[in-house]
């Protein structure tokens, strides 16, 4: 029998989060586990190298190749990707943790990940997060200072073509104002996200608007 002391009431909500690059994704990820401290976040596996001012363990496990292709060869990811020539993987054992101490936990992934998590966790809710226009896309990645003009142009054009990808979602979001988005996301964890389905017409209104039509 279930010890009813530290069994938890409900496992974890596994709630994935995907945006094209400078869609403000880290920005809000900031302010939503700020205002929600509870909420757990896993740290992702890459093989890019640390950008400045980011921490090991904290940020990213930042390893080599070879590790994290034998770490695929373990079956230790729930979802790997490659994405901008560099490899991510999600943790199935950070996971799992999480959910089995009824943590809800935050995957902040891109779309080809989020098909991975959907396909083995059925049950997880995902939101994809779209920039107010394509205009103010540009200038965010511009603004964010990190990259050179060359990594700008590719990123740009990446995120145009990942946008497509925001009707696969269970819901979507506009990071218009910061504040206005970081509170849809809090409803969304909390299980009240209807406004935001990506079955509400007025939000794929919204979103095909920005991120183009859905796929018939
Ligand atoms: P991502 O993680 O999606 O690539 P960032 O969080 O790094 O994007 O944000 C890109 C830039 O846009 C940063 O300079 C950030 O300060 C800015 N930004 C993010 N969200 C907003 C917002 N709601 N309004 C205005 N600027 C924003
Ligand atoms: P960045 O290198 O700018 O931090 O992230 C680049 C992209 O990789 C972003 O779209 C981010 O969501 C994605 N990403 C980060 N961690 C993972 C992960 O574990 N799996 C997948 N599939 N994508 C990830």
């Amino acid at each position: 029998m279930a010890n009813p002391v530290t069994a938890p009431a409900r496992p974890g909500r596994l709630v994935v989060l995907s945006a094209p690059s400078g869609a403000g994704k880290t920005t809000l990820v900031k302010a939503l586990r700020a205002a929600d401290p509870l909420l757990g976040f896993s740290v992702s596996y890459t093989t890019r190298p640390a950008r400045p001012g980011e921490v090991d363990g904290r940020d990213y496990f930042f390893v080599e190749p070879g590790l994290f292709t034998g770490m695929v060869g373990h079956g230790e990811f729930l979802e790997h990707a490659e994405v901008f020539g560099h490899r991510y993987g999600t943790s199935r054992a950070q996971v799992q943790a999480a959910l089995d101490r009824g943590q809800n936990l935050l995957l902040e992934i891109d779309w080809q990940g989020a098909q991975q998590v959907r396909a083995n966790a059925p049950d997880c809710v995902s939101v994809f997060i779209l920039p107010p226009s394509r205009a103010e896309l540009e200038r965010r990645l511009r603004g964010r200072g990190t990259d050179s003009e060359a990594v700008i142009q590719r990123r740009l054009g990446q995120a145009l073509d990942d946008m497509a990808h925001w009707s696969e979602f269970d819901h979507v979001i506009v990071n218009d104002r910061l504040d206005e988005a970081v509170s849809a996301l809090r409803e969304i964890v909390a299980g009240r996200g209807e406004r935001w389905s990506t079955r509400n017409p007025e939000a794929r209104d919204q979103a095909t608007a920005i991120g183009g039509a859905p796929p018939a």
